[in-house]
């Protein structure tokens, strides 16, 4: 395989090995895989928020906590996710981004921490405006446009950042707002992300305020087409899955974030036989609490099989294709296949490890078997990212003990089973920076040395 300018230039076999050649004896070439939905700063609140609901998590921990984290520790939270998930074998990640503090400043922190670590990103930009969210989420109509268009122009050219509208979802964003993403995405020709009737009370809420249940109120504002990816749709009748269907919407599936927050199951099969294209996500390192796309192809055939009683719901093979090469379609992006002129976008997995044996069937070993640390090399661009099991980019130790400096002292709100606070820190331990007074109710620092958790 001969690799150029970020792509596969051609696939031969060679009689002569160049000394610039890599060989990968012993191991599979797989394509990337496609993170088709995440939010990297949570890698951070990882084990603060675990065995609460979704309004619990979602008032007790994502709400105070991301009111803590500064730039610099934005940008820290992004390069550990894309590290993780690099060596995890994920080559692209959409980190829908919500941080905004009305600006763009904070975005592009994100895309220099995929840049830096090598990572391919899709920027999907935040657009909110529902007033009981945190206000650094928030802003108005005309500004959040005006700012996601000028990150959009601003990342035309990059290689591999891209940028895409994302009003938050028809909760957090005003049918303005939604409609400004759509609107945005015509103009600019991008997709645009939208989280879509995750929980039940999601559906009976847009059904009170605006008349019809998610997918038909969007397909009500015109918004509901190709252009459309819905995260989770979890909870469409029969006719909002023909509909998606019938306008060609995609949908990112988060199945492992489904299961963690109780959400409920996406039916998968059945919006396939409708045309819904779909790709798989994480969602964020606090509700999963992984950051493996290969684990989201096992939870998506598994999650179907015991809905429907069915040991056939999914195989192996449309999982496999889920989190490759559909998650790339949908996105726009030309990965997630290993063709001549696709991107250079790869994993190499070791054919010695104990979960790929017996050798009888690689692709059902990889999606129901495999070990992460069977995944040895990562090249993303054509750039080599990760090398026998190592990131060369960044320095992983460093970056981790970075997360322990940043993280220390935060623990989880009283009444979540898991690691007690204790009121005294260990000496040095890092002080509540001042917006901590809206964190009512937390006790800081923690003891160092009691386990973080169960
Ligand atoms: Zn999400």
């Amino acid at each position: 395989m001969t690799l150029a300018g970020g792509r596969i230039a051609a696939i031969d076999r060679v009689d002569r090995t160049e000394p610039a050649d890599v060989t990968l004896a012993g191991k599979a070439l797989l394509p990337g895989t496609v993170n088709a939905h995440c939010h990297t700063f949570q890698s951070l609140l990882r084990g603060l928020g675990d065995d609460l609901d979704f309004a619990g998590w979602r008032d007790r921990v994502l709400y105070p906590f991301s009111e803590r984290l500064d730039r610099g520790a934005i940008a820290l939270g992004a390069s550990f996710a894309f590290a993780e998930m690099l060596r995890h074998g994920a080559t692209t990640c959409v980190d829908f981004f919500y941080l905004q503090d009305e600006g763009n400043e904070n975005a592009e922190a994100v895309i220099e921490a995929a840049r830096a670590v090598g990572i391919r990103l899709v920027l999907a930009r935040g657009m909110y405006d529902w007033e009981g969210a945190p206000k650094r989420y928030r802003e108005p109509v005309a500004d959040a446009a005006r700012r996601t268009r000028e990150l959009i122009a601003a990342h035309r050219d990059d290689e591999t950042a891209v940028v895409q509208p994302a009003p938050h979802s028809p909760h957090g964003a005003s049918a303005a707002m939604i409609r400004a993403g759509w609107e945005l995405a015509e103009a600019e020709d991008t997709r645009f992300h939208i989280h879509v009737a995750e929980g039940r009370y999601e559906g009976e809420r847009t059904l009170q305020e605006h008349g019809a249940t998610p997918i038909r109120y969007l397909d009500r504002l015109g918004v509901l087409g190709p252009r459309m990816l819905g995260v989770h749709c979890v909870w469409l009748d029969d006719e909002e899955i023909e509909l998606m269907g019938a306008r060609r919407a995609a949908l990112a599936y988060c199945p492992s974030s489904n299961m963690f927050l109780g959400d409920g199951i996406t039916r998968i099969p059945e919006l396939r036989k409708a045309g819904v294209r779909i790709g798989l996500g994480t969602d964020g390192g606090c509700t999963n609490n992984r950051l493996s796309v290969f684990e989201e192809m096992r939870m998506t055939s598994l999650l179907q099989r015991v809905r429907v009683l069915d040991g056939a719901a999914l195989d192996a093979a449309t999982a496999f294709e889920l989190g490759t090469r559909s998650g790339a379609e949908i996105l726009g992006l030309d990965a997630g296949v290993i063709a001549p002129g696709r991107l250079a976008d790869l994993v190499a997995v070791d054919l010695d490890d104990a979960s790929l044996h017996p050798r009888t069937d690689l692709l059902k070993s990889v999606v129901y078997a495999m070990s992460d640390r069977a995944v040895t090399d990562v090249w993303v661009h054509g750039r080599r990212v990760v090398e026998s099991g190592r990131l060369v980019t960044v320095d992983e130790r460093r970056l981790l003990a970075r997360v322990r400096e940043l993280t220390q002292g935060w623990c989880a709100p009283p009444a979540v089973a898991g690691p007690k606070c204790e009121p005294q820190g260990r000496p040095g331990a890092a002080a509540p920076r001042p917006e901590a007074s809206e964190t009512k109710g937390l006790r800081l620092p923690r003891r160092d040395d009691e386990p973080w958790s169960t």
